[in-house]
C-alpha cells in the first residue's frame, strides 16, 4: 500500500536570539550548538514522520530570520503557511509581547483555505536556563486569551518537550481536514 505524502509548511517566528534555530536543528537533527549564529534571510529545515500507516508527513520548518522588520518581505516567506510556531525565550518576558506582534503580522497575511486564522503553537524555550522564570498559570491564560492553540515549555538544549509538540502541531493540522 501506498503512503499518503503530504508536505505542511510551517512558519516559525519569535524575537531574535529566543531559539527558532535551535528548535529546529533539535527537532530535525537532534544536535544543539550552543554558541550563538545570527540566522540570515530565511531557511527550512524538513522533517519526515510516519505518522500512520496510511500517512507520511513532512514537515517543512521556515526558520524565519527575527531581524525582518514586521510586515516588510517577510509576507513572501508566510505563503502558503499552514500553521506557525511562534518561540518565547523564559529568560526575556518581553518575547512574549512579540510573540503577539507575530502573530498579528502573520494572520494580516496567511489564513487557512476558509478565511479562519491558521493554528499558532506558543514554545517557551530556554525551561532549563536557570534564569527562566516560568509562571505556567500565566501562560495558560495568555495562550486562551491570545487563541494559540497550545503552549509548551521547552528547551533545544536539553530535549524537552519538543517531540510532543511538533506531535500536537501535527495532529492539529491533519484535523484540519
Ligand atoms: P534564534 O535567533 O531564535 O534562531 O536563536 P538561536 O537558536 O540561534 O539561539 C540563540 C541562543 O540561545 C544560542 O546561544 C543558543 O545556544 C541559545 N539557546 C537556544 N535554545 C536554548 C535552550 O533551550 N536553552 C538554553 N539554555 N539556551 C538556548
Ligand atoms: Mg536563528
Amino acid at each position: 500500500m501506498s503512503a499518503q505524502k503530504i508536505v505542511f509548511k510551517v512558519l516559525v517566528v519569535g524575537d531574535f536570539a529566543v531559539g527558532k534555530t535551535s528548535i529546529i536543528k533539535r527537532y530535525v537533527q537532534n544536535v544543539f550548538n550552543p554558541l550563538y549564529k545570527l540566522t540570515i534571510g530565511v531557511d527550512f529545515l524538513e522533517k519526515t514522520v510516519d505518522w500512520d500507516q496510511q500517512t507520511r508527513v513532512t514537515l517543512q520548518l521556515w526558520d524565519v530570520a527575527a531581524n525582518e522588520r514586521f510586515g516588510h518581505m517577510t509576507s513572501v516567506y508566510y505563503k502558503n503557511a499552514i500553521a506557525a510556531i511562534i518561540v518565547a525565550d523564559l529568560e526575556r518576558p518581553a518575547t512574549l509581547e512579540t510573540a503577539l506582534k507575530w502573530k498579528e503580522d502573520i494572520n494580516e497575511v496567511v489564513s487557512l483555505a476558509d478565511g479562519t486564522p491558521i493554528p499558532f503553537l506558543l514554545l517557551a524555550n530556554k525551561v532549563d536556563s536557570e534564569d527562566a522564570s516560568l509562571d505556567r498559570e500565566y501562560l495558560n491564560q495568555f495562550t486562551k486569551e491570545k487563541g494559540f492553540i497550545q503552549w509548551f515549555d521547552t528547551s533545544a538544549k536539553q530535549n524537552v518537550n519538543i517531540d510532543k509538540a511538533m506531535t500536537l502541531l501535527i495532529q492539529t493540522i491533519l484535523d484540519l481536514g
